[in-house]
């Protein structure tokens, strides 16, 4: 029986790099029933807005979704599609693996997991300016709020995925020591989550500026880091630059009634449509999808199939120093499915 999923191609090199790992997908003989529907740019131009009902019901329908990136129309108020899809689904737990694939760069043996609170922190939107006197913005303040169940659902997760993974560490990533009501929390619920994988998962905990000095000097040394949601999305980058860049970054956004996957970066304006992008991190999105729906024989192989046709079979994209079109990457990894 074939699964049901949302596919959404996404705008700029989205449709270019979700071809190529339909294909793959294909190659695997991994068939899903696609419900393929719209986001960013394209559903502006074809529905008004960019995130249509249409889209959302699909997605509350089949409650997985492989999603290529959206370009959040600039002006216009419209707010950030990414933003408003982990709201609406609450897909509070944001998971990004990082691993060495290419051998000779700056650091090998490189294979950990950033799990990023995605819902809460200072991403809750309340965010202002205020006038004093003349000067309409003369005081800005940010607000973070954190929630005691909001802590521990993503850091039962990150234990979790730990567990089911064959991982051995987690490291609560924080700022206790200066933001004493927030940061505290959640590193006060991960401790409390760790007791309870006491003996089977290791656990400890560091202050998010040496966590961010540490994965440039020794970064071999994590394994599963969780932590809010501002410090995630800077040491995801941070993560992710280690190992060859964005072109190789796949990211989950995991929630209890809907999961949507994607590569991490954006539209890439820059070289749509012009069939070179690398659809490395869409493939390793995809892989990771097969994982969510219990398929991890089928998502083993196929980040096997990519790592072998960019290491062995050097076929490698712009961005990784080679001439491969798109296409032409597709058909290595094909062939290596
Ligand atoms: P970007 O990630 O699109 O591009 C940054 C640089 O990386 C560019 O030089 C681009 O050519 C290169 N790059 C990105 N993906 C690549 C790939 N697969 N292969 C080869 N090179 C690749 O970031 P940006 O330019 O800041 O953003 C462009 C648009 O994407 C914006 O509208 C932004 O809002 C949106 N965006 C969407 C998502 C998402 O949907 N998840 C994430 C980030 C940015």
């Amino acid at each position: 029986m074939k699964r049901e999923a949302t596919l959404i191609p996404g705008d700029g090199v989205g449709p270019e790099i979700t071809q190529a790992t339909l294909q793959v997908l294909d190659a695997l003989g991994m068939q899903f029933e696609w419900d393929e529907q719209y986001g960013g740019m394209a559903a502006v131009e074809k529905a008004g807005t960019p995130l249509p009902n249409a889209t959302l019901d699909s997605i509350r329908r089949t409650r997985l979704a492989l999603k290529g990136p959206l370009t959040t129309p600039v002006g216009g108020g419209y707010r950030s599609v990414n933003v408003a899809l982990r709201q609406e689904f609450d897909l509070y737990a944001n998971v990004r693996p990082t691993k060495t694939i290419i051998p000779g760069g700056r650091f090998s043996g490189v294979d950990l997991v950033i799990i990023r609170e995605n819902t809460e922190g200072m991403y809750v939107g309340l965010d202002h300016v205020f006038r004093v006197g003349d000067d309409p913005k003369a005081v800005a303040q940010a607000m973070s709020v954190m929630t005691r169940d909001g802590c521990m659902r993503v850091c039962r997760y990150a234990f979790e995925y730990a567990k089911k993974n064959g991982r051995k560490k987690v490291t609560i990533v924080h700022k206790a020591n200066i933001l004493k009501a927030t940061s505290a929390l959640f590193l006060e619920s991960g401790k409390r989550v760790a007791k309870e994988y006491a003996g089977s998962i290791a656990c400890d905990d560091k202050i998010v500026d040496n966590a961010a000095m540490q994965l440039v000097i020794k970064p071999e040394q994590f394994d599963v880091i969780v932590t809010t949601n501002l410090f995630g999305d800077i040491l995801s980058d941070e993560a992710s630059g280690l190992v060859g860049g964005l072109g190789l970054a796949p990211g989950a956004n995991i929630g209890t009634h809907a999961a949507i996957f994607e590569a991490v970066h954006g539209s890439a304006p820059d070289i749509a449509g012009q069939g070179i992008a690398n659809p490395s991190a869409q493939m390793f999105a995809a892989a990771m999808m097969l994982d969510h729906v219990g398929e991890t024989a089928a998502g083993t192989r196929l980040r096997r199939a990519v790592e072998t046709a960019i290491v062995k079979d050097n076929v490698r994209t712009k961005d990784l120093g080679g001439s491969a079109s798109t296409a032409d990457f597709a058909n290595a990894v094909a062939r290596r499915a």
